[in-house]
């Protein structure tokens, strides 16, 4: 056993050691045979009891590694997951890193600095340090624990989604899964003083919609009423006309219930009771890109072509959406409000990539359920001055691939933010101190006694 002290200066030696090891994930170029070998090996030698202890399930599957800790007890309830992943996003601004990205320099204000980090080598080493500690106090697990770590994630997931399709098949369900998601922020909320833990309960699903406009092509001399690149662009205007309707559901009154006591009068009144007062939040988050995408589903146009010729007059023009369902509406239902906004027959919006099942809707997790109760108390524990706010995380995690399979998927970091450090995450100078990376190894060692005790 090592003394706290000893702890940090370890942890961070070691989460320095993985910055060191580039796993960066580019769709043109994913994780190389090498690097999945070395970052592998490094945790293997850095946590040589949870290779021990746990069965390994998966290694040379691509791009995921697969543990489980198993029960001793028979006939045990379902199992518990926590995911990580190893891969991480490029940094190919490394000269304007105060420390070069990849060097994972440990500076005299005890941080450890470099791509990964946060975003989440940092939270994987937590992690294993965490059942390290469990196997090695003799811990028994009352259920299996999954230890999950894809190796594409910031491109898509591939690794895990295999992982995802075995236990389909063996028919595991979860009982409580847990990633990566939102932090605890400090000073991003106008008004609110004390840090903010944000539990991620859902998160957005993605889909892309092919916008375009068919029409005869001929000689730009005589050119139609109605060209089709006119056509499609009055359809992209009213698509930015008429978003989609901010609505203050369940989970987001939750969260501005949570923020209420801090806020003074009248403004505590509104939060208090936020359905009643849904038009005032909703007018005051419109404001703010950032804020009114948690409360609707988004269409964003990101890609358009049509044409190639400048005396021609093209037979289609088209623009493709990046869609971010909200998960209380289908893939459908946004479709036809798109077509609904666009209100032109002569408009096809097909939909190119998106949730398999149209109709279904996203999963958003139990503000009563077990998993999230117990976070939430430990998370008070640790941070005994932050409010525990339940919420919609912007981005898409790994974990989006269990919630068919599980109970409760909770998606969150227990660690500190200052408002511009959000930015660190798949920005410049990423970076944790060494008491945040130990805080953390020990709130994973009690988050998985209390939910495996
Ligand atoms: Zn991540």
């Amino acid at each position: 056993m090592f003394t706290e002290q000893e702890q940090m200066v370890r942890l961070s030696r070691i989460l320095s050691g993985a910055i060191r090891i580039n796993t960066v994930s580019r769709d043109e170029t994913p994780v190389s045979s090498k690097s999945r070998e070395e970052i592998l090996a490094f945790m293997r030698q850095s946590f040589p009891s949870v290779f021990a202890g746990a069965s390994m399930i998966a290694e040379d599957w691509p791009n995921a590694l697969h543990l489980v800790w198993k029960t001793v007890v028979e006939n045990p309830d379902k199992p518990v997951a926590f995911l990580a992943h190893l891969d991480t996003v490029a940094a190919d601004n490394g000269d304007s890193w105060y420390y070069q990205p990849f060097l994972g320099y440990v500076d005299n204000d005890g941080f450890v600095n470099g791509r990964g980090a946060l975003d989440m080598k940092g939270h994987a080493v937590a992690l294993f340090a965490a059942v390290t500690k469990l196997m090695e106090s003799c811990f028994k697990p009352s259920v299996d624990v999954h230890i999950i770590c894809g190796l594409d994630e910031e491109i898509g997931g591939e690794g895990v989604k295999a992982v995802v399709r075995r236990l389909v098949d063996q028919g595991v369900n979860f009982r409580s899964v847990i990633d990566e998601g939102s932090f605890i922020v400090q000073g991003i909320m106008p008004g609110v003083e004390p840090p903010v833990a944000l539990i991620g309960m859902a998160e957005k699903r993605i889909a892309v919609v092919r916008v375009s406009v068919k029409g005869e092509a001929g000689h730009a001399s005589m050119p139609p009423d109605d060209p089709v690149i006119a056509v499609l662009a009055q359809a992209i205007v009213r698509l930015n006309a008429k978003p989609m309707k901010l609505v203050v559901d369940d989970t987001a009154a939750a969260m501005f219930q949570a923020i209420a006591p801090t806020l003074s009068m009248p403004k505590q009144l509104v939060f208090r009771y936020p359905k009643l007062f849904s038009w005032v939040l909703t007018n005051a988050m419109n404001k703010s890109p950032k804020a009114r995408a948690s409360l609707r589903s988004t269409w964003a146009p990101t890609v358009i072509g049509g044409g190639s010729k400048v005396n021609v007059l093209p037979g289609e023009a088209w623009t493709l959406y990046n869609l971010r369902i909200h998960p209380r509406d289908s893939l459908d239902d946004v479709v036809n409000a798109m077509q609904t906004a666009i209100d032109d027959d002569r408009v096809i919006v097909e939909v190119v990539s998106g949730p398999r099942d149209p109709k279904s809707k996203g999963k958003v997790g139990d503000l009563n359920g077990p998993t999230f109760l117990r976070v939430q108390t430990i998370v008070r524990e640790f941070f005994p001055e932050a409010l525990v706010v339940p919420s919609l995380i912007p981005a898409t995690t790994d974990s989006r691939h269990f919630e068919e399979l599980a109970d409760e998927v909770i998606k969150f970091q227990p660690v500190v933010l200052a408002g511009k450090d959000i930015s660190m995450i798949h920005g410049v100078n990423e970076r944790i101190s060494m008491e945040a990376l130990a805080k953390m190894a020990d709130f994973f060692t009690r988050l998985i006694m209390e939910l495996v005790a």
